[in-house]
């Protein structure tokens, strides 16, 4: 079995580390400080790097990773260009520490995002790391996409098996549920969940994974009917 762990980067960024217990893989290293701290602590020795976008929070620190260990693949969208990255496009895999993933062109955010989703056996369940498309209730902004892409992109990820479970890369599942509420006044799976979170967050406990079959209860993107709901939610969500 390969094991996920998280590590928290810079205010609300989670970079996730897939080990086998001798090695790791890292998805969106956008610090490599933590990144290598983690690894020395758990004695992994770094292999390969997943990235989903150019963000600098997601792939700042993947030049120093680079330095530190020897013979690491990159993995990355079209666009994540620093160190030895090899683009991968829709539909290709990737194989890592024997469980393969697979990318899926998630544009929305950024023109050049990708998410990764693998049905291994060596994870309990379906994974999918989704970058800054999918959070848990929430988006990524449209900063380079359209609202368009941004529904194609989660109804893509929509049609994942409803167990897969979900890593993003950011912790903003409560503000994020405050703005459903609004969004979905009379959503009882909202409600509950945002009590359940608010309570999670004043103990300073991540929320983060969730799943698809919670999102498509309680995320208001991932719910919206079409693409102008959907650019309707957005904009509100922006300015709420
Ligand atoms: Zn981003
Ligand atoms: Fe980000």
């Amino acid at each position: 079995m390969l094991q996920i762990h998280r590590v928290h980067a810079f205010n609300d960024n989670y970079i996730w580390v897939i080990s086998d217990g001798v090695f790791g893989w890292v998805v969106d290293p956008g610090d490599a400080k933590p990144v290598i701290d983690f690894l020395n602590t758990h004695r992994l020795t770094l292999s390969g790097i997943l990235l989903t976008h150019w963000h600098g929070d997601h792939q700042g620190g993947v030049e120093e990773l680079c330095s530190h260990y020897d013979d690491i693949e990159v993995i990355g969208s079209k666009k994540a260009l620093k160190g030895p990255s090899h683009p991968i496009s829709e539909g290709e895999s990737v194989n890592v520490l024997g469980a393969t993933f697979k990318a899926l062109e998630v544009p929305g955010h950024t023109l050049d995002h990708v998410a990764f989703y693998s049905d291994s056996t060596l994870f309990e369940t379906p994974i999918a790391f989704t970058g800054d498309t999918l959070f848990a209730a929430g988006c990524g902004r449209l900063f380079e996409g359209t609202a368009d892409n941004m529904f194609e992109s989660l109804q893509k990820l929509n049609a994942l098996p409803e167990n897969t479970t979900i890593y993003c890369a950011h912790e903003y599942t409560l503000a994020n549920l405050k703005y459903a509420a609004f969004a979905e006044p009379d959503n009882s799976d909202v409600q509950s969940r945002l009590a359940l979170v608010e309570k999670l967050r004043s103990q300073d406990i991540s929320t983060v994974p969730t799943t698809l079959l919670m999102e498509r209860l309680t995320n208001p993107f991932l719910r919206a009917r079409d693409s102008s709901e959907l650019a309707a939610r957005r904009s509100q969500k922006d300015n709420f």
